[in-house]
């Protein structure tokens, strides 16, 4: 049983059909998905976590049509983690949930919904992207670091819940960054948001990605931000209708985007935006016009700021989860909880460590 007083998260490796790759990650992860799905009945409360069921049979039925892998990923998880499908597909839909419970359930926005910061910067010598994953502190207890390589595919190391397909991670070719929007409109034909990210971390270039995410609907809004490793950045602010892609400063001497939680694009927000609005934002934006970060610990110090609440320390919400990807390298540095709290213990990881199909090591418990 993973303890919630580990300093880290723990991290599986997974290879092999999508079946195969799920069953590994429920077996490896069981205690923690039960606990993940408890936690979201509770936070979603029991009553619409039932309901959602029947306004998701158009998700589900899209998800099936157009990720067929990622489905039957998630039907192998929960055979490892002996839960039903069901569950498993509402820890997917976290975020997809949440929006869908404000817009659709109560009409209202949800409490403490996630918040990040995404940082992409291409220096000289590397690509880095830089996320800060803030949340509901109790998700502490159901994050995990999954490590995979798909038969035929791309290696890929992301950070979710226990559970999920996806998240923010880095891929072979390109780092993802992603920040929730407010939800102004939710679709059931759309693919959830862990399965966009998924798609999008198999990608070999930023362009590739941007085409990809663009042959998709979503559920919900969200912002997605890309590094590739020839130095390409994108961002690509959405919501389930429309897509706005914002790119560095021509100007710059060093590229880079930022990116947090309010939109910067009026066609897409459908209103007037302040581009001032997040504070967390603007402390990005002055540490980088101070100086932009050459490293990765320039990088993590960014995400570590305090003068604008880059690092998130609220009553129940907290940064869960911060990293600094080096895209060019192939290498994501880690950690669990608050980033400032961790000045010399981040973990770092290569994406491309799992060996090819049926030759897994078992990490079970392992902790990085
Ligand atoms: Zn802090």
């Amino acid at each position: 049983m993973i303890m919630s007083d580990e300093s880290f998260y723990p991290i599986i490796d997974v290879a092999g059909t999508p079946s195969d790759m799920g069953a590994q990650h429920g077996r490896q992860l069981r205690e923690r998905i039960h606990a993940t799905a408890s936690a979201m009945r509770e936070q979603v409360g029991r009553e619409p976590y039932e309901a959602c069921w029947d306004d998701f049979q158009e998700t589900v039925e899209y998800c099936w049509a157009n990720a067929p892998e990622l489905m039957e990923e998630m039907e192998g998880i929960a055979e490892g983690a002996k839960i039903s499908f069901r569950d498993v597909f509402r820890i997917n839909a976290h975020l997809d949930l949440t929006n869908w419970r404000g817009r659709v359930w109560d009409a209202r926005e949800g409490g403490d919904a996630g918040a990040c910061s995404s940082h992409a910067v291409a220096t000289g010598s590397e690509v880095l992207l830089g996320w800060n994953g803030d949340d509901w502190q109790g998700w502490m207890n159901s994050g995990a670091l999954v490590r995979g390589r798909p038969d035929g595919g791309e290696a890929f190391i992301y950070w979710s819940l226990a559970g999920s397909v996806g998240r923010p991670g880095l891929g072979e070719h390109v780092a993802l960054g992603a920040n929730s929007l407010p939800s102004g409109r939710w679709r059931a034909d759309g693919l959830l948001y862990p399965m966009v990210c998924r798609k999008l971390l198999a990608c070999h270039s930023a362009q590739n990605a941007l085409d990809a995410f663009q042959t998709y609907t979503r559920c919900s809004p969200m912002n997605y931000l890309v590094a590739d490793r020839m130095g390409s950045l994108i961002n690509v602010e959405s919501t389930p209708d429309n897509v706005a892609v914002l790119r560095p400063d021509p100007e710059g001497a060093t590229p880079f985007l930022l990116h947090t939680n309010s939109y910067l694009d009026a066609g897409v927000a459908g209103e007037e935006v302040d581009p001032d609005a997040c504070p967390r934002l603007n402390a990005a934006r002055r540490l980088y016009a101070e100086r932009v970060p050459a490293d990765t610990r320039a990088a993590r110090a960014v995400l570590s700021d305090h003068t604008g609440g880059v690092c998130v320390h609220l009553p129940h919400a907290c940064t869960l989860v911060s990293f600094v990807a080096e895209v060019k390298a192939g290498r994501i540095h880690v950690t669990r909880g608050n980033p400032c709290s961790h000045a010399g213990e981040w973990h770092n990881l290569h994406a491309n460590a799992v060996r090819a199909t049926r030759s897994i090591r078992s990490n079970r418990g392992k902790r990085v």
